[in-house]
């Protein structure tokens, strides 16, 4: 008996892997949370559907051993990559609970990733990937973290910028950067990666701690060497260019 983890990537077919796709193809029983079944509900055929709803990992995970143990093989789909803020983990530790039943990871693109595509290409160099959420990590770890690759002049990328109850996180976190960081420094953001409505933003850090984003957005900060290039966010990975 197995289960796979899919990482269905940012939200349109195309950015979907191969190996997740034949995956999805070969499974009986699709669960997840209820936007990302309703994505793949579009091209992964005849399945069973089970849809959870957000804050209901844990149960999520427990329903995905339960279908597998009647037998069915079960896919549990999040977006971009599954190990990035996503299942995988959790799988492995609710599955300490079930050792007969085998657990399979299916490598998805992350929206910093697909984000970074958009823009250009802001993460040529060493780069952070912070959470912006306090829902399971103390706020104090999250500003620790935010000062260490600001000190470190890292490429930052951020997830859950923003939500309803977590209105003014990245003007927060912008403030703490702003301590380390030039305000000129090159940022950016996208809302929608590959999905409808998606949008891309360049501007600098002064800007971006006066700007709201919603919880749909990975925001992007630059490097101390990363600049503008026709309108895109470019961070130089250090080549020499002759005759320029
Ligand atoms: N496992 C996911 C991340 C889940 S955390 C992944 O690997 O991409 C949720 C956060 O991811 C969102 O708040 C947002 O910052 C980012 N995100 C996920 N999908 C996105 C998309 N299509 N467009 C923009 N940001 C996205």
């Amino acid at each position: 008996m197995k289960i796979t983890v899919i990482g269905i990537g940012p939200g349109a077919y195309e950015n979907l892997t191969i190996k997740a796709e034949r995956a999805l193809q070969a499974c009986d029983v699709v669960i997840g949370y209820t936007v990302y079944v309703d994505l793949v509900k579009g091209y992964c055929g005849d399945k069973e559907f089970l849809s959870t709803p957000m804050k209901q990992e844990v149960d999520r995970c427990r329903r995905a051993f339960a279908e597998a143990k009647k037998g069915k093989k079960v896919a549990l789909v999040c977006s971009g990559d599954a190990g990035v803020y996503g299942m995988a983990g959790l799988m492995y530790e609710v599955g300490e609970a079930y050792p007969e039943i085998e657990i399979e990871v299916i490598p998805g693109i992350t929206a910093a990733l697909a984000g970074a595509a958009v823009l250009g290409a802001p993460l040529t160099h060493d780069f952070a990937v912070i959470s912006l959420s306090d829902l399971l990590t103390p706020w104090e770890t999250i500003e620790a973290r935010l000062r260490a690759a600001a000190q470190a002049d890292f490429c930052i990328s951020l997830y859950n910028p923003s939500s309803r109850k977590r209105k003014g996180y990245l003007k927060k976190a912008c403030e703490i950067l702003l301590a380390y960081k030039s305000p000129k420094t090159v940022c950016g953001y996208v809302k929608n990666i590959g999905r409808e409505g998606e949008k891309m933003v360049v501007l600098s850090l002064e800007v971006l701690v006066d700007t709201e984003v919603d919880m749909f957005t990975t925001v992007f900060i630059g490097n101390a060497s990363t600049k503008v290039i026709a309108g895109k966010m470019i961070t130089p990975r250090g080549y020499r260019i002759e005759g320029m």
